[in-house]
């Protein structure tokens, strides 16, 4: 692709650019100039243009530099869906996505494959962070878990785990119960691993937290602190309760006050949540939405596509007074997400997206949750935080990545727009700097093509 700059065969210079810094939300306007896959400086084009061929010299006058989005959990899932998941990974690029988290899957050996030729420039794609395959517990209805009964197979997948070197490790529950399940974040904190996942029905948000919890997954979790959690946990535990009414009284005790008490501890504590609400979005208003035109189907193949059913057929025939209660749990939910933030609870962006949440695309789905969290009340710049820095803090690399400063890591995308104003203006991505390479927008439309054209090809070659 010639037009597409290549920062490491020399320097290359962004000037007249309006330097979005996320810590703070303040614009700087000058130059960026980069070497390689670095940020070498920031400052005026003079002083920066000298020893930087004309032709790396790119005016952006009137754009806007934010550092690449994160997507901070999805899955590339899906035994039978390889090439399918494989075009789609120039696809996050374009849609200004450099750094995708994916939280476990059946394909968790060919993610990790995938991540490293992706960090060896030998595929175009986004950074991955991976879970690899996730702790669950025997005979769960998840395809190619890791599933244990007790310390010994914990510390078997731990090993496994280990030779893997995956980034972070994951743990949902439904079949590990309580006991197994709190063991398994405690082994998995004290190898020095990140530990992200649901929250068990007899385990509180503090327990999980204290024992080197680093996120929890879904923010639907959280409204059980608005319960008296301990409570029923307590209950459940000593058999007074069972997990139906359990269940139940989650969802049934909301108090709003208790909620944001508890909510403050957890942010004291340096909680992280992944809130990812456009999977329960999509679900609470498919009755009044027709996807079969999504714009986006044109990456999906038809055997992607077809995993979207079961979720369909698992909420089954709903009555009016049905489908009125998930609405009515989607907004109380998306309610949450401005006391969160105040809280101090670290909002991390993910989507969710995988083959198997229903209309959860990838990479559009992304920018779908962070227009929900406008929506919800984040400001621009909240939201912005949520989807770049502090996914590197949540991993511990704010030193490196994901801000705009001398030394980090030149994952940067351009806009058209200035996303501060609002966040819709992520849509309007002009180029993207990832790898040491410079997509502008024709790169960038060729790389969509291209991916358009290998889902096509999927197909045919299947109907054959
Ligand atoms: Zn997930």
């Amino acid at each position: 692709m010639s037009f597409v700059a290549t920062a490491q065969d020399g320097s290359l210079l962004l000037y007249n650019v309006n330097i979005i810094h996320v810590e703070d939300g303040a614009i700087q306007r000058g130059a960026v100039l980069i070497d390689g896959n670095k940020i070498k400086a920031i400052g005026d084009y003079q002083e920066l243009n000298h020893g930087v061929a004309a032709v790396n010299r790119i005016d952006c006058q009137g754009k806007y530099l934010i550092p690449g989005l994160w997507d901070m959990h999805v899955h590339l899932e899906g035994a039978d869906l390889i090439d399918d998941n494989k075009l789609l990974l120039p696809v996050f690029l374009a849609y200004g996505i450099t750094t995708i988290r994916d939280c476990a899957s059946d394909l968790g050996e060919q993610v990790l494959a995938w991540r490293e030729e992706i960090k060896a420039g030998k595929l175009i794609g986004p950074v991955i962070f991976t879970a690899g395959r996730k702790l669950e517990g025997k005979n769960s209805i998840w395809k190619g878990d890791l599933e244990i009964e007790n310390v010994t197979e914990l510390n078997q997948m731990l090993d496994l785990l280990d030779k893997y070197k995956v980034d972070f490790v994951k743990i949902t529950e439904n079949t590990l119960g309580g006991d197994l399940f709190l063991k398994s974040v405690q082994a998995a904190h004290a190898r020095g691993y990140k530990v992200s996942g649901h929250v068990p029905i007899d385990l509180t948000i503090g327990e999980l937290h204290r024992a080197g919890y680093t996120s929890v997954e879904h923010a639907s979790y959280l409204m059980r602190l608005g319960t008296d959690e301990e409570q029923i946990v307590a209950d459940l535990r000593s058999g007074k309760t069972t997990k139906e009414h359990a269940g139940a009284r989650y969802g049934a005790e909301f108090n709003q006050q208790a909620a944001i008490e508890k909510y403050a501890k957890l942010g004291k504590a340096g909680l992280f949540v992944c809130p990812t609400l456009i999977g329960g979005r999509q679900l609470a208003y498919l009755d009044e939405t027709d996807h079969s035109r999504d714009p986006f189907l044109s990456y999906l193949t038809n055997k992607f596509v077809a995993n979207y059913q079961w979720r369909i057929q698992r909420m089954g025939v709903q009555s009016p007074d049905q489908i009125k209660q998930r609405k009515d749990r989607y907004l109380q939910l998306r309610s949450q997400i401005p006391l969160i933030q105040q809280s101090g609870i670290k909002i991390i962006a993910g989507s969710d997206a995988a083959a198997l949440n229903t209309y959860v695309y990838p990479a559009e789905s992304l920018i779908q949750e962070l227009e929900i969290f406008q929506e919800a009340g984040l400001t621009p710049l909240q939201i912005l935080q949520s989807a770049t820095m502090n996914g590197a803090d949540y991993f511990g690399i704010s030193d490196k990545t994901s801000t705009i400063a001398a030394g980090k890591n030149a994952d940067l995308v351009l806009l058209d727009q200035n996303p501060l104003e609002n966040i819709e203006a992520v849509r309007k991505v002009n180029s993207v700097l990832t790898h040491g390479k410079f997509y502008n927008r024709k790169a960038l439309d060729e790389m969509l093509k291209v991916a358009r054209e290998r889902k096509i090809e999927l197909d045919s070659s299947r109907e054959r």
